[in-house]
C-alpha cells in the first residue's frame, strides 16, 4: 500500500455498507475489492480522513481533488494547508478563503478533509421559512427520514441573510482545528440567493465525522459562500439522498499513523463546528 501512496490506490478505505432505507429494498451491493466497479455506488457517502485527525492538525491533502470527485459531485471539506471551506456542487469544485473570495480548485490539489456523495434525490419538499439555523435543523429533523443514516441535503434557497465563517490557511507546525477556528474570518450577507449544501451524519459518528448538521453555502453568483454559521430562510426548495454506505479514504502518512486520534474531542468540535463567531 505504501509503495502505492501516490494514487488513489494507496489510501486504506474502510466501507461500511449498510441496508438500504426504503421498504426494506436492500439497495446496496457489496463487491470483492479485486472487482470493485469503477463508478461509485449512487448511495455511498465517501469521506476523506476522519474529522479527528483534522481536528489535531492533519491539515496536509490526502487525495486530489480528481479522485474526490470520482466519488461523488456534491459535498463539503476543508482544502489543502486548512486553506478555506471546500465546496462541490453540480460536479464543481470551489475553495471560499478566508478573506470570503471564492476560488476553483485544481484537480491535482489534495483534499484534507470532505465528504461528498453522488446526489441522486429522493424526495423533494418546499423550505420551511427558518429564522435561524438552529430552527432549521428543526424543521429538516421533522421531514427527513430517520437519524441513523447519512443524509446529503440540497436547499436551493432565497436568504433573508447568512452569517458564513472560513478558515486562514496554515503552515505547519500544524496547530489544532480549536486554536485555528480562534482566527476565523465571519461576515454576514443579506438577501442572498443560493444553495446551502448539508450533510447530517448520525449521532454515532463521533469521531469520525461530525455529527447531525454540517453546511456551506455557495450564491447563485458564486461571489458568497463559506461554512454556515447562521442563517434565515425566506422560500426554499430542499432535496434530499439518504446514503446507506460509508467510505473513508485514510491517510498513510507518518502523522495520521503516528497521531492517537481514539482522543476526545467531542466539546472542541462542538465548538469549531456551532461557533457563531464574534
Ligand atoms: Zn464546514
Amino acid at each position: 500500500m505504501i509503495r502505492n501512496a501516490t494514487s488513489i490506490l494507496g489510501t486504506a478505505s474502510i466501507l461500511i455498507v449498510g441496508l438500504a432505507f426504503n421498504g426494506g429494498c436492500d439497495r446496496s451491493v457489496q463487491f470483492p475489492v479485486a472487482n470493485r466497479p469503477p463508478a461509485t455506488p449512487p448511495d455511498q457517502l465517501t469521506q476523506v480522513s476522519i474529522i479527528n485527525a483534522l481536528m489535531l492538525g492533519q491539515y496536509d491533502g490526502v487525495i486530489p481533488l480528481t479522485s474526490l470527485l470520482g466519488y461523488g459531485d456534491f459535498g463539503l471539506g476543508t482544502c489543502d494547508h486548512l486553506d478555506g471551506e471546500l465546496i462541490v456542487l453540480d460536479g464543481a469544485a470551489f475553495q471560499v478563503r478566508s478573506d470570503g473570495t471564492i476560488h476553483r480548485v485544481s484537480p491535482e490539489e489534495k483534499i484534507p478533509f470532505a465528504v461528498v456523495t453522488p446526489f441522486q434525490p429522493d424526495g423533494k419538499f418546499d423550505c420551511p421559512a427558518a429564522h435561524s439555523l438552529e430552527e432549521l435543523d428543526a424543521l429538516l429533523d421533522k421531514q427527513l427520514p430517520g437519524q441513523n443514516l447519512f443524509v446529503a441535503i440540497r436547499i436551493d434557497a432565497q436568504l433573508r441573510s447568512i452569517r458564513l465563517r472560513s478558515v486562514p490557511r496554515q503552515e505547519p507546525p500544524y496547530s489544532p482545528l480549536a486554536d485555528v477556528a480562534k482566527t476565523q474570518t465571519t461576515w454576514t450577507r443579506n438577501d442572498v440567493e443560493g444553495t446551502l449544501i448539508g450533510i447530517r451524519s448520525p449521532p454515532w459518528v463521533t469521531s469520525l465525522n461530525v455529527p447531525g448538521y454540517h453546511w456551506h453555502f455557495l450564491s447563485t453568483d458564486r461571489r458568497v459562500g463559506g461554512h454556515v454559521i447562521d442563517c434565515q430562510i425566506k422560500t426554499g426548495q430542499v432535496s434530499y439522498d439518504t446514503c446507506d454506505s460509508w467510505l473513508i479514504k485514510l491517510s498513510e502518512s507518518a502523522e495520521f499513523q503516528q497521531e492517537n486520534l481514539s482522543r476526545n474531542l467531542n466539546k472542541e468540535l462542538e465548538e469549531v463546528e456551532r461557533s457563531r463567531g464574534k
